[in-house]
C-alpha cells in the first residue's frame, strides 16, 4: 500500500498543487466552505471520493432514504435567491430531490470547477518549517495549503461487520451507505436485511414490497414515530418562503436548529395519565422527531422517558398482528430518544405482511455467512441478497481514516486513542490550521446538519480572514482550553439519559472504539453565541502566531 502510494505520488510530481486552502469533501459542509473562502479571493483545491457533490446523499442511495429534518429547514439559508428560487415537494424530501438540490447548488454557485471527483484523500500533514499543510490523495496528488479544513461528514465511514465468510456468499452484498448508482431491482429475490437502525427502518419497508421475501435480522429494536409525510401544498410552501428571513434567525438560535421545533416546558410527571395520553397522541399523529420533545423531561429523567417509551410500545402492539412479533419489535433496552430516533413510513406495518419474516439475532446471533446466505444460532437463511443495514464509524471515523500529522509527526489517531478532544469541535490542540466542520464536541448530529454546518463555515471564513489580515501565519487550539471544553462537553451530556445507552453516539457500535460521548448536547444555539464570543475576544482559547 505505501509503496503503491510512494510510486502514484512520484509519478504525479508534476501535479503538485499549491492552493490557499484545502477542503477534504463536498458534501453540503465542504460546498458551503467553498464557496465561503472564494469571496474571501483564496483560491481553494477540494478533494471529494464521489464522483459528485452531495456527500451523505450522493452515498445513502438505499429505497426509501430520506431525511427526518423538514424540507423546508433542512436546506442552506445563506442565500436569500436559492431558498427562494428552490421549491421542495414534501414534508421530507427523499434522498433524489436533496440530491438534485446539492447538484443545483452546486451548479448556481458554479462549484465543480474546483472540485477533484473521484479522489480519496489519504494523509494531511504539517510542516513546520513553511506552515503548509501537505494533501496526498489516491489519485497522486500533492496539495500544499496554509489551512485544511475536514468536511468529511459524520456518518460517511460505513461500518461491515466481520462476519466470517462474508466473502464467500454467491448472492449479491449491499451497504445501505454505499448503494449502487444504478439502484437495485429486488423482484422475486429472497432479501436479508442485517440492522434495525434508521436506514434499515426507511429501507424495510421498500423492499418487502419488491422482494418475495424480506428476512430481517434484528439484534437490537428501535424506537420508531411515523415521518406522517406528505406532499407540500404550494401556499404553505409560498408562506413559509415568505418568512424565510424569520424562520432562518429563529432556526439559528434554536438547540436543534430547526425554526419549528419548540422547546417544551412542561414535564411529562406533572401530567395524569390522560393528559399525557392525548399529548403522546397529538405528538404521533404529528409524526416527526420533535416527539421526543413533548416533555421537557424525556431526555432527562428515566421516569419521564419511560411514560413515552411505553406509549410507543403500545403502539407497536396496536399495528403489529402477531403478538409475539409485536414484543420482539418494541425496544426495552434503552431510554427512548437516547439513541437516535428513527422515523418511518409504514415500518412496524411491514411485519404484517406474509412475505416478511423478523429474524431475533439477539437470542440466536449471526455466526457466518455462507455461500447461501445468513447462519444464525438458530438455522440458515438462503438467500439471494444481504443488504448491511449496519452504520457507521461515525464522527471520528472519517477523520481518522485519513493519516493526518502534525509538525512533529505525531498522528490525530494517538491523540485521539482514548477518544476525540477539541476545542469547540472546530479545532485540536497540537495541529494547527486544521479546522473541522461539525466535527466531535459540537452539535452536529444532534441538530439539523445544514444550519450547523453554516455556523461552522461561517465562522471558519471569518477566522481565516483574521488571520490573513492579521498576518497571522499559525493558529491552534490551546490544550487547556481544549481540556476545559471536553469537561464542558461530557458534563452537559451527563445531565441527560444519552451517554448510558450504548450508541453510535458514544462508539458503542464499533468494537474497541473508545465509549465517550461524541456530539455536543447544549444545543446549537448555545453554542453560536459560544463560538461568536470566543471570536470577539479575538480567538479566545486559540494560540496565534504571526
Ligand atoms: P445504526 O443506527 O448504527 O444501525 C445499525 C444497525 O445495524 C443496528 O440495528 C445494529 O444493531 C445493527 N448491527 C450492527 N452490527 C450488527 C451485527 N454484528 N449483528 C446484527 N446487527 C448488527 O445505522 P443507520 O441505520 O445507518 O443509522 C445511522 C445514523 O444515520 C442514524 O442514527 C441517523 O442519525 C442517520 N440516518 C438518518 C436518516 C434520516 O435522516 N432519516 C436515515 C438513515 C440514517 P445494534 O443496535 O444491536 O447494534
Amino acid at each position: 500500500m505505501a509503496v503503491d502510494l510512494a510510486e502514484r505520488t512520484e509519478r504525479s510530481e508534476g501535479q503538485e498543487l499549491r492552493c490557499d486552502a484545502i477542503v477534504v469533501g463536498a458534501g453540503f459542509a465542504g460546498m458551503y466552505m467553498l464557496h465561503r473562502l472564494r469571496g474571501l479571493g483564496l483560491n481553494v483545491r477540494v478533494f471529494e471520493a464521489g464522483s459528485d457533490v452531495g456527500g451523505t446523499w450522493y452515498w445513502n442511495r438505499y429505497p426509501g432514504a430520506r431525511c427526518d429534518v423538514e424540507s423546508m429547514e433542512y436546506s442552506y439559508s445563506f442565500s436569500e435567491e436559492l431558498q427562494q428560487e428552490w421549491t421542495w415537494k414534501e414534508r421530507y424530501a427523499p434522498q433524489p430531490e436533496i440530491l438534485a438540490y446539492a447538484n443545483h447548488v452546486a451548479d448556481r454557485f458554479d462549484l465543480r470547477r474546483d472540485i477533484a471527483f473521484d479522489t480519496r484523500v489519504l494523509s494531511a500533514a504539517f510542516d513546520e518549517a513553511t506552515d503548509l499543510w501537505t494533501v496526498r490523495t489516491d489519485r497522486g496528488h500533492v496539495a500544499r495549503a496554509p489551512f485544511c479544513i475536514m468536511a468529511v461528514g459524520c456518518l460517511s465511514l460505513p461500518r461491515m461487520p466481520e462476519f466470517e465468510g462474508r466473502d464467500s456468499f454467491q448472492g449479491r452484498l449491499y451497504h445501505t451507505g454505499q448503494w449502487p448508482k444504478e439502484g437495485v431491482d429486488f423482484t422475486g429475490q429472497r432479501v436479508g436485511v442485517i440492522g434495525t437502525g434508521s436506514s434499515a427502518i426507511q429501507a424495510i419497508p421498500q423492499i418487502a414490497r419488491q422482494a418475495a421475501h424480506l428476512y430481517v435480522f434484528q439484534r437490537t429494536p428501535n424506537f420508531s414515530v411515523p415521518a406522517m409525510n406528505r406532499p407540500l401544498e404550494p401556499d404553505f410552501v409560498a408562506d413559509f418562503k415568505a418568512r424565510y428571513p424569520e424562520v432562518r434567525a429563529r432556526a439559528r438560535r434554536m438547540p436543534a436548529g430547526i425554526a419549528g421545533m419548540a422547546i417544551p416546558e412542561r414535564s411529562a410527571l406533572e401530567d395524569d395519565p390522560q393528559e399525557r395520553q392525548r399529548r403522546f397522541e397529538a405528538g404521533w399523529g404529528k409524526g416527526g422527531t420533535a416527539f421526543t420533545r413533548i416533555y421537557k423531561d424525556l431526555l432527562t429523567d428515566v421516569r419521564a422517558n419511560e411514560t413515552a417509551a411505553e406509549f410507543v410500545r403500545a403502539k407497536i402492539r396496536s399495528i403489529v398482528k402477531d403478538p409475539a412479533v409485536a414484543e420482539k419489535l418494541a425496544p426495552r433496552d434503552h431510554p427512548i430518544g437516547t439513541k437516535r430516533i428513527c422515523l418511518d413510513i409504514d415500518y412496524f406495518e411491514t411485519y404484517n405482511r406474509d412475505n416478511v419474516t423478523l429474524v431475533d439475532v439477539r437470542n440466536a446471533p449471526i455466526e457466518s455467512i455462507t455461500p447461501r446466505g445468513v447462519r444464525t444460532a438458530a438455522g440458515e437463511y438462503a438467500l439471494d441478497a444481504i443488504v448491511f443495514a449496519t452504520g457507521f464509524d461515525a464522527m471520528t471515523g472519517p477523520l481518522l481514516g485519513i493519516d493526518v500529522r502534525n509538525g512533529a509527526g505525531a498522528t490525530l489517531a494517538d491523540k485521539w486513542s482514548a477518544g476525540p478532544r477539541t476545542y469547540l469541535g472546530l479545532m485540536t490542540a497540537g495541529f494547527p490550521n486544521l479546522f473541522m466542520i461539525t466535527g466531535p464536541g459540537s452539535p452536529s448530529v444532534l441538530t439539523n446538519m445544514i444550519m450547523s454546518i453554516e455556523q461552522h463555515v461561517d465562522w471558519i471564513t471569518d477566522c481565516i480572514a483574521h488571520l490573513r489580515d492579521r498576518g497571522v501565519r499559525r493558529m491552534e487550539a490551546d490544550p487547556t482550553s481544549e481540556d476545559r471544553w471536553v469537561e464542558h462537553v461530557n458534563a452537559v451530556a451527563d445531565q441527560t439519559l444519552l451517554p448510558k445507552t450504548a450508541s453510535w453516539y458514544v462508539g458503542a457500535n464499533v468494537p474497541g472504539k473508545p465509549r465517550v460521548f461524541m456530539p455536543y448536547i447544549g444545543g446549537l444555539g448555545a453554542y453560536r453565541t459560544r463560538c461568536d464570543e470566543v471570536a470577539a475576544n479575538g480567538y479566545e482559547g486559540f494560540r496565534l502566531t504571526a
